[in-house]
This record gives C-alpha cells, sequence and structure tokens, in this order.
C-alpha cells in the first residue's frame, strides 16, 4: 500500500511533467530588458538571462529543447550578433535542455558538476514523493568548458563571473553575476514560486542554499536586480525573506527531528503551518517538510559529487 501510493505520487508528478511537454507548441518567448546589457527571457523552465553587446550574446541558461529555436529566435529579435558562450547555472532539463541546440553556435560553460551529471543522468528529487528522471544526455549536450570554483566571460565590456557554491539546490549551482549591468541570475538557489526544490538526489542541501545565499548577498550591490531561477525580476529583500524562511522552516523541522518525531507526526502536526503562504502546486508544505527531514536526517544516498 505504501509502495502504490508512492508510485502514484510520482505518476502524478511526471504526468504534469509530460503535460508541460505537451505545451511547448503554445509557449510564446518574452524578453524584458533588466539593466545596462542584461535582458531576461522567459518562456517554460527557467529564466534566461542574457548579455547583448558590441562583442555578441552570452546566454545563462536555455531552458528546454523543443523551445530552443524559438529562443535563438527571441535573441535575434535583440540582435544580429552571434551567441558567444552559454553558462549553465545546474544541471535541470529545465535550464539545459537548449543546450545541444546551443552548442552548435557556441560553448557552453558550467561547473564540473552539472557535466557529470548531464552525462551520468540520475533521479533528481527530495528522495520521497517530489521525484524527476534525469536522462543521460548525449556528448552534444555536455558543456564542452566546465570550472570548478569560478569562472570569468570578458565580453560586451563586462566581467561576468560565474561562482559555484556547493550543494544548495544541486550541487553544480552557480550565481552568474554582471557587475557592470548590476544584474545577478541566482539559478535556482533563490526562486518565487514558494518553498523551493531541494535536489537532494542531486546533492543538494538546504544549509548549502542557505550558505551560498548568506555568502553571496554581502557581496551584492544594495540595489543590484536579482534574476530568480523561476519567477519575476526580485531584489535582495526578497532575497532575504527567502533566507529567513529558510533557517525558520529548517530550525522547525530540526526541533521536531531532535524530540524523535517522525515524518508523518511532523506532517500530522503541520508544523510549517506559520509559513503557509510560501507552501506551492510544485512544492507543498508536506513536500518541504519532507525534503527538510530526509536531508536533515541524512537520508541522502552518498551521491553528492565532491570537486576539488
Ligand atoms: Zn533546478
Amino acid at each position: 500500500m505504501r509502495k502504490l501510493s508512492a508510485l502514484s505520487l510520482f505518476l502524478l508528478v511526471a504526468s504534469f511533467a509530460f503535460a508541460q511537454h505537451d505545451d511547448f507548441s503554445k509557449v510564446q518567448i518574452k524578453v524584458t530588458k533588466i539593466s545596462g546589457s542584461v535582458y531576461m527571457l522567459e518562456g517554460a523552465g527557467g529564466n534566461i538571462g542574457a548579455s547583448v553587446g558590441e562583442d555578441g550574446i552570452v546566454v545563462v541558461d536555455d531552458q528546454y529543447a523543443p523551445l530552443a529555436e524559438k529562443i535563438e529566435a527571441a535573441l535575434k529579435g535583440i540582435t544580429d550578433k552571434p551567441v558567444r558562450f552559454v553558462i549553465n547555472t545546474h544541471y535541470h532539463e529545465d535550464h539545459t535542455g537548449g543546450n545541444a541546440f546551443f552548442q552548435q553556435q557556441a560553448p557552453i560553460i558550467a561547473q564540473d558538476n552539472v557535466r557529470k551529471r548531464l552525462e551520468n543522468g540520475g533521479t533528481a528529487g527530495n528522495l520521497g514523493s517530489v521525484q524527476f528522471d534525469a536522462k543521460a544526455q548525449p556528448k552534444a549536450a555536455l558543456p564542452i568548458i566546465t570550472f570548478d570554483h569560478d569562472v570569468t566571460v570578458h565580453l560586451n565590456g563586462e566581467d561576468i563571473r560565474a561562482l559555484h557554491f556547493p550543494s544548495g539546490h544541486t550541487d553544480g549551482d552557480s550565481v552568474i553575476f554582471f557587475p557592470k549591468s548590476n544584474v545577478v541570475h541566482m539559478g535556482d538557489d533563490f526562486v518565487t514560486y514558494g518553498f523551493p526544490f531541494i535536489d537532494l538526489g542531486g546533492g543538494g542541501s538546504v544549509d548549502g542554499m542557505i550558505s551560498a545565499l548568506e555568502t553571496i548577498v554581502p557581496k551584492l550591490p544594495a540595489d543590484v536586480k536579482v534574476i530568480p531561477g523561476h519567477g519575476p525580476v526580485s531584489n535582495l529583500d526578497d532575497v532575504r525573506r527567502f533566507i529567513t524562511m529558510l533557517r525558520e522552516t529548517r530550525e522547525a523541522v530540526d526541533k521536531g527531528i531532535k524530540q524523535g518525531k517522525t515524518l508523518d507526526q511532523l506532517k500530522q502536526e503541520k508544523v510549517l503551518e506559520p509559513w503557509k503562504k510560501w507552501s506551492g502546486d510544485f512544492i507543498s508544505s508536506d513536500a518541504f517538510i519532507e525534503t527538510l527531514f530526509n536531508d536533515l536526517t541524512g537520508k541522502k544516498t552518498g551521491e553528492f559529487i565532491k570537486h576539488n
């Protein structure tokens, strides 16, 4: 019975993903100028950042494969200059699906673990009810330039910096900062859809996500424009509220664990009730309790890929 309910939950998640896939033909790409030379493109999947200038285009993330030609057309609507590089913030399909298409035009850059996870595939999720099949990707989709800690792309008069933070949303996350334009793309270490998806199967952790955000926020200009992995353009106060929620919910679940409570008890007691406005269609309160519980009790399967 337990197995059956786990299976039906998985099918529910899978069918949600398939439903999205069916709708790709209807997706339109919306282009917004954020600041300086940086644009944001929204379609389906993660937000795309683009530095557009005299040297060409540096793209951050490329959504799903079926949208690649529409994304290309949207970029051509901004400039006739070529794409020079694509940077992946992490390995998930809704941020890397266009890799094989765009790598015919320009090299893909990503942190070492992004390439490893794209190459090997695996199961993304919270080691419970949230699961996604991450298929092993062909060579054409793998970043041909990888880095360990950080890399800088000097184009369009900008020192575009990709900075890796270990074990947050995944174990290959990068935050991309455009200092001249004063814009930062946070990848999925910051999202606005409510409780975040933390990919424990992909080496993520709540403590890593908190640590990444607490490290990066004081380094950024106070008025920096924040492109979240998903959702509308935000500011650092939005990020700070998100960090506070992560800290408080982590503590609430940790307290229950230390009192010897089970996952089911924590759900029945609705321990995240004070933060229920963060409960979303993707990650509900129960799914986030489960994420924090599995993370903090070390249900991890040792899949975290270490780097030097
Ligand atoms: Zn993601």
